[in-house]
């Protein structure tokens, strides 16, 4: 088991690594999906986002897991101009907050801070599970985290496919009313591509 494992600053740049490499890979099915209830931008949002990400930390790598996060986050927050930008930023800043200043974390005191992470989201969004935003795919995957990375990357793959026939009642997809249902939540849809990251290099 991984419970006791400890997770230091350069697993968390890794996994900030691999998410880059993911949604450098997806963008195009990132921005179809986008196009579908959406302005068609969030692939080449969050390439660009994550591109300058792994720059920074590439540059001035920080010293804990918590710095890292944070500064991944400031990144997002002053490179994505779209929704997404300060909704994913203030995702990676506040679970870094919650990490403190520790050098190494295990597992559960990931799965914690990204809970605190993931309710910051909230509050700034004002989305709930169920309005078919990509809290669908990060509040069961922070849920899961407690019992494992597997777990978690599961549970937001579900909470993406399970937007496809919802509403969406926030973001730009809100405006089509009726007309967002059918298709899968673009911004869940890269949710589950960070966690998926997540369980990657956890297993490597
Ligand atoms: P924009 O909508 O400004 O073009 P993006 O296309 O990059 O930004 O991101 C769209 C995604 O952002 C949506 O698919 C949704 O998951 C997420 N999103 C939008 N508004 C909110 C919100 N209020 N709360 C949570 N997530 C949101
Ligand atoms: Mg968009």
């Amino acid at each position: 088991m991984d419970t006791l494992e400890q997770f230091d600053a350069e697993f968390f740049r890794r996994w900030l690594g691999a998410a880059a490499a993911a949604v450098h890979r997806e963008a195009d099915r990132l921005t179809e999906l986008d196009s579908a209830i959406g302005d068609a931008d969030h692939g080449a949002n969050l390439k660009r986002g994550f591109a300058a990400v792994t720059e920074v930390l590439d540059k001035e790598p920080p010293a804990t897991p918590g710095a890292v996060l944070v500064l991944a986050g400031r990144q997002l927050i002053s490179t994505v101009g779209g929704a997404s930008g300060p909704l994913y930023g203030t995702l990676l800043r506040r679970t870094g907050k919650a990490l403190g200043e520790a050098g190494t974390v295990t597992r559960q005191d990931l799965a914690a801070a990204l809970a605190t992470g993931v309710a910051a989201v909230g509050q700034l969004g004002g989305a709930q599970v169920g309005d078919k935003t990509m809290l669908d795919a990060l509040v069961p995957a922070a849920e899961a985290l407690g019992t494992s990375f597997a777990a978690a990357r599961d549970a937001a793959e579900a909470g993406a496919l399970a937007t496809v026939p919802l509403r969406a009642r926030k973001g730009r997809a809100s405006y089509l009313g009726e007309r967002s249902v059918g298709h899968q939540d673009p911004g869940a849809t890269s949710s589950a591509l960070l966690i998926a990251a997540l369980a990657e290099v956890a297993a490597a």
